[in-house]
C-alpha cells in the first residue's frame, strides 16, 4: 500500500513545531508496518537540502491561474530518513529559507498541492491513500474529486490529520481561479464564512480525518477558531490518534545533543550532570528546582501569561526556584520575557535552537505548559522520556497524556486554568516535590518508563488505511 504524506514540515528537513516531528517519524513507523509511506514536501533552502544528495525524478509544468510554473520533483537519494522523501521545487516560489511567513504563502501552498497532483497524474504514480497534514494540503481532497484535471485520482481515499486547527489556510474568493477546472456546482464545499477555507474544505471532502489526540477531537467541536459547527456535523468521520515520540531522536541514553547520557538506572546522577552544565551556562542556581518552558511564544501556548507567572513566583518563592525559557514568537511576549531581570533564578533564550532544546529537556527538573490549546503536545512527552516532570494545564493532549500525582499511577502536575494563580499553585507543588528527593526520583523513573512510542499509533493509522481501501 502506497501512502503519500503531504506536509509543510518534516524533521530534520524543515521543522517549526510538532508537525515537523510527527511527519519526520510516523512514516518511518508505517514503513516498519509494511506500508510504503512517502513524504512529499515543498522544497526549502535549508541545511538538510544543502547537505544531502537529491536526484530529479520529474520536471513538469503547473498552472496557478494564468501563471505557468515550471517545477521539479527531487528525491533524496539514500532514504536516510527511513522513508522516501520528495521535494517540490518551484524557482522563486518554493525554494526559500523559511517554512512560513511570506506574503505569498497562499500561492506557495496552492502551487505545491497542484504540482504534486500534476506529477502523480502525469507519471501515473500508484497512490493508495493521500494523507494530508493540516491546511497546507487541505485542498487535495477537493481537487481530486471535483477538478476534471485530476479525474483519474477521484477514487483515491484521503486522510486529513489536524495537528492545529487555529491556522486554516484562508483564500479570498478572488483567488478561486488558482484552482484548475473545478466543477462550479461544488464550490460550496470550498466556502466557510465567506472565503475559501482550506482546512474546512479538507474536513468536508476527506474520507476520514484524524486529530493528534482523542481529547482534541472533542475540543474541536467547542473551540476551533470558527469551525466548531463543521466539526460537530462531520464528527462521524473523525478519529483521535495520539502522537508518539521517536526514540531515534529523543532518548537520553543515546542522544548525541546532550552532554551526559543517562538511563533510568542512573538518572539521578545523569540529570544532575546535565542540570549543572545548563545552570552554569545560564547563570542559574543548580541547587534549586529548574522549571523550563520550551515552545512557540504565542497565545495558544499561553505564553502571554508566562511573564506574570514568573514574576509572581520569583517574588513569592524568593531564591527557591529557577525558570529558564527557550522560545520565539510574538514580539510583545519576547519583550515581556526579556524585560524580567536576569538573575541566578531566571534566564531566557529567545530563538529556535534544536540542540539547546534537548539539553534543556535533559537538564530541567520540570517543564511548564500552561497552554490554552494543545492538540497533542510533544514537549511533555519528550520531558517524560528525559525524567523531567510536566506541569500542565488540563487541556487537549496534555489531559490525555499526563496523570496528576494525586491520582493513582500519577507522574505529573496538572492545573485547571490558564491563570498565574493556578500556575503558581502548581509550581508550589513542584517546589515541594523537589524537596522530597525520594518521591521525585521514583516519579522520574516512572516517567522514563512510560511508553509513548509510535508503534501503537502507527498500528492505528495502518488500520485506518486498511479500512478505507476495503470500503472501496
Ligand atoms: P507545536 O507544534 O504547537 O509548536 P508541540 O508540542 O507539538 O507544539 O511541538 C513543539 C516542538 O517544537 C517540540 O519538538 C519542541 O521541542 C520544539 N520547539 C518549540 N520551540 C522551540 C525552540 N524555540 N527551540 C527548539 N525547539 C523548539
Amino acid at each position: 500500500m502506497t501512502v503519500f504524506h503531504l506536509s509543510a514540515e518534516c524533521y530534520p528537513v524543515a521543522k517549526v513545531g510538532g508537525l515537523g516531528d510527527v511527519v519526520g517519524a510516523l512514516p518511518k513507523y508505517l514503513v516498519n508496518e509494511g506500508i510504503d509511506a512517502k513524504v512529499i514536501l515543498p522544497f526549502y533552502d535549508k541545511k538538510f537540502t544543502q547537505t544531502h544528495v537529491f536526484e530529479t525524478v520529474f520536471t513538469g509544468q503547473s498552472n496557478l491561474g494564468n501563471r505557468s510554473l515550471a517545477f521539479e520533483v527531487l528525491k533524496e537519494s539514500t532514504n536516510v530518513l527511513g522513508f522516501e522523501l520528495y521535494l517540490i521545487k518551484i524557482p522563486s516560489l518554493l525554494d526559500r529559507v523559511d517554512v512560513y511567513g511570506y506574503p505569498d504563502e497562499i500561492e506557495q501552498f496552492v502551487a505545491y498541492q497542484i504540482s504534486v497532483l500534476e506529477w502523480v497524474i502525469t507519471q501515473h504514480i500508484q497512490v493508495d491513500v493521500f494523507h494530508c497534514h493540516d491546511h497546507h494540503s487541505g485542498l487535495v481532497p477537493f481537487l481530486i474529486q471535483y477538478s476534471t484535471r485530476f479525474d483519474s485520482l477521484r477514487d483515491i481515499p484521503t486522510v486529513v490529520t489536524i495537528h492545529n486547527a487555529q491556522y486554516q489556510g484562508w483564500l479570498g474568493w478572488d483567488k478561486f481561479y488558482y484552482l484548475p477546472n473545478v466543477d462550479v456546482s461544488k464550490t460550496g464545499l470550498l466556502d466557510w464564512a465567506g472565503c475559501i477555507n482550506s482546512l474546512a474544505t479538507a474536513v468536508k471532502c476527506c474520507t476520514r480525518y484524524t486529530t493528534v489526540s482523542p481529547g482534541y477531537l472533542e475540543e474541536l467541536k467547542i473551540h476551533s477558531n470558527g469551525l466548531e459547527h463543521l466539526f460537530y456535523m462531520e464528527q462521524q468521520k473523525g478519529l483521535g490518534i495520539i502522537n508518539g515520540i521517536d526514540p531515534d531522536v529523543w532518548n537520553p541514553e543515546t542522544d548525541t545533543m546532550i552532554g551526559d547520557n543517562y538511563l533510568a538506572s542512573n538518572l539521578k546522577n545523569g540529570k544532575a550532570l546535565n542540570k549543572k552544565t545548563l545552570c552554569a551556562e545560564f547563570g542559574l542556581d543548580d541547587s534549586k528546582p529548574l522549571i523550563t518552558f520550551i515552545g512557540r511564544l504565542v497565545i495558544e501556548k499561553a505564553a502571554d501569561v508566562l511573564p506574570y507567572i514568573f514574576s509572581a513566583c520569583l517574588e513569592k518563592f524568593k531564591g527557591e526556584v529557577n525558570f529558564l525559557v527557550l522560545g520565539s514568537g510574538e514580539k510583545y511576549i519576547e519583550e515581556a520575557l526579556s524585560n524580567i531581570p536576569i538573575s541566578n533564578n531566571y534566564n531566557v533564550f529567545i530563538g529556535y535552537d534544536e540542540q539547546l532544546s534537548h539539553r534543556v529537556y535533559a537538564g530541567a527538573d520540570f517543564i511548564l505548559m500552561p497552554s490554552r490549546v494543545e492538540p497533542c503536545g510533544l514537549n511533555q512527552l519528550y520531558a517524560l522520556k528525559y525524567g523531567t516532570i510536566p506541569i500542565v494545564r488540563s487541556t487537549g493532549g496534555l489531559k490525555d497524556t499526563v496523570i496528576d500525582i494525586k491520582e493513582k499511577n500519577g507522574y505529573g502536575i496538572r492545573f485547571e486554568n490558564t491563570t498565574p494563580e493556578d500556575a503558581c499553585q502548581a509550581i508550589e507543588t513542584a517546589i515541594k516535590l523537589f524537596a522530597d528527593t525520594k518521591k521525585l526520583n521514583m516519579l522520574r523513573k516512572k516517567a522514563m518508563g512510560l511508553d509513548f512510542s509510535w508503534n501503537q499509533s502507527a498500528q492505528q493509522y495502518k488500520q485506518l488505511y486498511n479500512s478505507l481501501i476495503t470500503i472501496l
